[in-house]
């Protein structure tokens, strides 16, 4: 077993290293599980970001993260490029384990786990990201101006971002496997209206196409399979997110979709001295900087925790 530490943080996107760097400088000495193979979180993915406050020509994802983490280490904050595999929180002391069996203890957690994007599972998918396909409207509409974009999906967050993005596109496809949406009335009233929105319905995306960039999909019918070609540069995938709550399930309370519950505006979970961050808390947002805006939020209510416990 390990000596207790202040705080132990679980993830390490903007909201993990931003409660890294916060609570290192508060002197807390932070121990942080950054995932095994994931280090650094969704902005790995990703090649320019133009929307984080602080840099005006943009910045390319894994290099924002490499900042983050380089600033957080400056500071004092442990890093393990490890995955955690199972955690008891409901003590004054918790423990979390890691890939190894290992014992970590502390009195506090923060968790910043984040949310993946759900996935249409193409072989060619990742290889796209940043090059046309996309799984965020708000971050990377911008770079599709008078484009021929197809957005994937039938609920509400499909129909917000194709309303989305019809102000920047030339036009925007939806492409959904059934003939009505789940969307509520509201959200596809307004899509219905848009005359840059169109619609192709029973149908799934089978391939995407490209030379380095996107350059086309091939649609099929899913009750008649015929095949049909789609020349398009933009991708938009809005399928849904699946936070990354396993591990907590049974501790930590969740709501009605698995995200992890806090008390807003702070970051309090329903266990006393742990902390949510993120995407892994957020529904709505969904962007790095209030996800690194959470992460601070959680570092200081930490902070006061461990405060109030002294
Ligand atoms: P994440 O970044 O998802 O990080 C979570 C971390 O937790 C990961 O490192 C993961 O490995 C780790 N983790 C999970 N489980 C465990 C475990 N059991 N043990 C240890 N570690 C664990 N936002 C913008 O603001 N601008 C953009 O331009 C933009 N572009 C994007 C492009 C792409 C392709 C994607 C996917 C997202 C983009 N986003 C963008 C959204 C942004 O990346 C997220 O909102 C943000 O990264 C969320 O941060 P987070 O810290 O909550 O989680």
């Amino acid at each position: 077993m390990s000596d207790v530490r202040n705080v132990i943080i679980i993830g390490s996107g903007p909201s993990g290293y931003t409660a890294a760097l916060y609570t290192a400088r508060a002197s807390l000495k932070p121990l942080v599980f950054e995932g095994a193979v994931t280090a650094g979180g969704a902005l790995m993915n990703t090649t320019e970001v133009e929307n984080f406050p602080g840099f005006r020509d943009g910045i390319m994802g894994p290099d924002l993260m490499d900042n983050m983490r380089a600033q957080a280490e400056r500071f004092g904050a442990e890093l393990i490029p490890d995955d955690v595999v199972e955690v008891d929180l409901t003590g004054d002391i918790k423990l979390v384990t890691d890939s190894a069996g290992t014992v970590h203890r502390a009195k506090s957690v923060i968790v910043a786990t984040g949310s993946g994007y759900r996935k249409l599972g193409l072989p060619n998918e990742d290889t796209f990201s940043g090059r046309g396909v996309s799984w965020c409207a708000t971050c990377d509409g911008f770079f599709f101006k008078d484009q021929d974009i197809v957005v994937v999906g039938g609920g509400d967050t499909a129909m917000e971002e194709a309303t989305f993005l019809s102000r920047f596109a030339k036009s925007v496809t939806i492409v959904h496997r059934r003939d009505t949406l789940r969307a509520s009335k509201a959200m596809q009233e307004r899509a219905f209206a848009d005359p840059k929105i169109s619609f192709i319905w029973d149908s799934e995306v089978s391939e995407i196409h490209g030379d380095g960039k996107l350059s086309g999909l091939t649609l099929r019918n899913v009750r008649t399979g015929a095949t049909s070609k789609l020349p398009v540069t933009g991708l938009f995938i809005a399928i849904g997110h699946d936070p990354r709550t396993e591990l907590f399930k049974g501790q930590l309370d969740l709501d009605e979709e698995g995200y992890l519950k806090v008390e807003a505006p702070s970051t309090r979970t329903n266990l006393a001295g742990v902390f949510a961050a993120g995407d892994v808390v957020d529904h709505t947002y969904r962007q790095a900087i209030t996800a690194a805006g959470t992460g601070c939020s959680a570092a200081l209510d930490a902070e006061r925790y461990l405060a109030a416990l002294s």
